[in-house]
């Protein structure tokens, strides 16, 4: 069972890592991911777990850490206080200082008394915490660490080091908060698409209602400046309105009687009155919510290589530090140097606690998830839905793109051109009538061609054949509409067309009665996405269960191979061939198509959320129908993978370097606490620079 909690006040990234470690230990809990960006915990069970369970053991490692099973916006109180007591610490530093060099004052045990207080103010929550991990086994935990570099400086008589390297390590946790937090505000507005609020038309009033209460067909009022609570239609009114967090595209749509809206879009200018068509649970928006907040939190590659680091690098650094302290000395005494073992062990201790200080991952750990998520976060604003890191990676390693043809290249809006039927009124209403309930677009342009009132009574055991049509009953006769493989598995006697077009047979009591050739179009990006693709080195392939005929005629401006006459399962068959030769996207509408999406290395479903099913089986939605968001999230996914690449080659590469010049004796603590904190703020701000895009297409390559 896949479930997942709220989690507030975690302290640093690599406490979320220890917090993971803590609840796989539960009994029957698997996969648990603790995502520190978005506060959730995510995993499955096989027991019932409540939120208190979770938070029980998380507060032995995180004493101050909630877990709820909903959002809140709980305070943590404890943060002002804190600040109280580290400014008196700041203080009483300064009045050591003071009565050093100012006053004069010597006095040793006065002097010594007063670091101890100021150390204790700055670092006291440190401290306590690093007591706390020891009495659970746990040294190799920041908090210790810097305990223990704080106290050795101590222990050599660098005092104002101490106190000095403890101040800057507080001050450079609360940058880091910040900088953290102001980011995932940014990202969550960019996410800001919940209506809060809906005016419900009431007989002789209006009122205001949440949109999780509003019924079908209920009538309401949209304000300028407000969001579309729920789907709908509009029956009076006209304006513009902003759907670009919706599908990305940053101009606004006008719209009067008759159009539809969909939730989440920002009603700009006048006052719309809507009929709705979809309650919120099924609307667009809670789709869209749905999809971002409930996945399988898969991690990226390169976030389970700093998990993995993390874990190995600071006992290696501590280990270093252990033989830099004690046994470099001992060997340097015994066959180089005049000096006693004593002497050196001074110089020795002291480069030792550098390595103490630098020996925290915490700016990797930060900055890699954190950029994932700001790049899941750019990219659906540009229009295109990710459902986590590693769906991100994958666009940036594509080899093949397979498309399905029906309603992904093409529009999928197919025009009846021709009906073949001495009944041509007739064919048309029997296909109509058997099309009612279908999704598939065929079905949509059937009905649509045929403008008279449908009599559902008419149809019953209606049954859909995937790559075929549909069979039904009409007026307690069996009645085909589908393509030749659906007539020859009904042995049913008719002329074969082919004109290069779709074509749809129909048969009633097993009586050919005639045939409607549709024809579809190309979407206007599908050539220039196919053509980049393939500048890119991509292969780009489609498969579609239409005939070979119409298939090659569509697509011979694009050049790319094909396989026609595909059944779902053949689909899937195809695309495991390519699996077996690279990494392999599946583009599909989703109609029909949830078993490849899922084969599929990266399955993309696009074309406003189709059906639930799709999008529970896609990694990543494409919202506004168009290929050419593909090519965006291309560019978008190597962009942020190129920054996480950066991220960890600077963080590892700065720490190495100081490490280096500390065993050397070139520097000194403060160089290392300045490095360890400023590594960390430049990999967030480094980061930032993934929220920093256009949805624009000019710009791709
Ligand atoms: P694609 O792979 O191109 O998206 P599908 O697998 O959805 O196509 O459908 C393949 C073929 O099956 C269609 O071209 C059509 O001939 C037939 N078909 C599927 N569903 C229907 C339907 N509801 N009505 C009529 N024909 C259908
Ligand atoms: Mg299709």
């Amino acid at each position: 069972m896949k479930k997942s909690f709220h989690i507030k006040n975690i302290d640093c990234a690599n406490c979320a890592l220890k917090l993971e470690d803590a609840f796989k230990k539960l009994n029957g809990v698997e996969k648990v991911t603790v995502d520190f960006v978005r506060e959730m915990v995510h995993f499955t069970s096989k027991k019932e777990y409540t939120s208190d369970d979770f938070e029980n053991i998380a507060r032995t490692i995180e004493p101050n850490v909630r877990i709820y099973k909903r959002d809140t916006h709980e305070k943590d109180q404890s943060s002002q206080q804190e600040l109280i007591i580290n400014s008196v610490g700041v203080f009483i530093l300064l009045v050591v200082l003071a009565m050093q060099w100012v006053f004069r004052i010597d006095s040793p045990t006065l002097k010594l008394t007063l670091y101890i207080l100021s150390y204790l103010m700055i670092g006291g929550k440190v401290l306590y915490k690093a007591f706390r991990n020891m009495l659970h086994r746990q040294f190799f935990d920041e908090h210790f660490l810097m305990t223990l570099a704080t106290i050795g400086a101590f222990l050599i008589g660098e005092y104002i080091e101490g106190i000095g390297v403890m101040l800057f390590y507080r001050i450079g946790e609360y940058l880091q908060d910040r900088a953290v937090n102001s980011s995932k505000k940014s990202i969550k507005k960019l996410l800001d698409i919940k209506p809060v609020i809906a005016h419900l038309i009431q007989e002789d009033s209006i009122i205001d209602v949440k949109p999780e209460t509003l019924l079908l067909h209920q009538k309401i009022k949209i304000y300028p400046g407000e969001k579309v609570p729920v789907d709908g239609i509009i029956i009076d009114g006209f304006s513009s309105v902003d759907q670009s967090k919706l599908t990305g595209e940053s101009l606004p749509v006008d719209v009067s009687k008759d159009d539809v809206l969909l939730s989440g879009s920002m009603n700009l200018q006048g006052v719309l009155t809507m009929k709705v068509t979809e309650i919120y649970e099924n609307s667009t928006v809670a789709k869209i919510i749905e999809f971002a907040e409930h996945h399988v939190h898969k991690k990226a590659k390169a976030e389970q290589f700093i998990t993995k680091f993390a874990k190995v690098y600071t006992p290696v650094v501590v280990m270093l530090a252990l033989i830099l302290a004690f046994v470099v000395p001992l060997c340097d005494a015994l066959f180089f140097s005049q000096e006693t073992y004593q002497a050196l062990l001074n110089v020795y201790v002291r480069r030792a606690l550098i390595f103490l200080v630098i020996s925290c991952p915490c700016a990797l750990v930060l900055s890699i998830p954190l950029s994932f998520f700001s790049g899941i976060g750019a990219s659906s604003r540009q229009g295109v839905l990710i459902k986590s890191g590693s769906d991100l990676e994958a666009f940036s390693t594509l080899n093949y793109v397979i498309f399905d043809k029906t309603g992904t290249l093409t529009k999928g809006t197919f025009e009846v051109v021709d009906i073949v039927s001495d009944q041509k009124d007739l064919c048309l209403s029997y296909a109509a009538h058997a099309e009612i309930h279908s999704n598939h677009p065929i079905a949509k342009s059937i009905v649509s061609a045929y403008q008279q009132p449908l009599v559902t009574s008419r149809v019953t055991h209606v049954s859909e054949i995937f790559g075929q049509g549909v069979i039904c009953h009409y007026e307690g006769e069996e009645l085909y509409v589908g393509n030749e493989k659906l007539m020859d598995a009904k042995s049913i006697n008719y002329p074969k067309h082919s004109n290069g077009r779709t074509i749809i047979y129909v048969a009633y009591k097993k009586i050919y009665i005639g045939a409607i050739i549709l024809s579809d179009t190309l979407k206007e990006t599908s050539k220039e996405t196919i053509d980049q693709l393939k500048q890119q080195h991509v292969e780009v392939i489609c498969v579609t269960g239409d005939h070979e005929e119409p298939t090659k005629h569509m697509l011979s401006s694009l050049g790319i191979t094909y396989y026609a006459n595909c059944l779902p399962q053949h689909k899937v068959q195809i695309i495991e061939t390519y699996l077996n030769k690279g990494k392999t996207a599946f583009i599909g509408d989703g109609v029909n198509d949830t078993p490849v999406l899922m084969a599929a290395d990266l399955g993309v479903s696009m074309g406003k959320i189709g059906s639930d099913a799709a999008i529970e089986a896609s990694d990543a939605v494409i919202m506004n129908d168009q290929p050419i968001k593909l090519l965006e999230t291309i560019q978008l996914s190597k962009k942020t993978m190129k920054i996480v690449k950066q991220n960890i080659v600077f963080a590892i590469g700065i720490k190495l370097l100081f490490l280096l010049l500390g065993a050397l004796g070139f520097a000194s603590m403060w160089y290392a606490i300045f490095a360890d904190v400023g590594v960390s703020l430049l990999a967030v701000l480094n980061t930032m620079r993934i929220l920093n895009v256009r949805a624009s297409t000019d710009k791709v390559f």
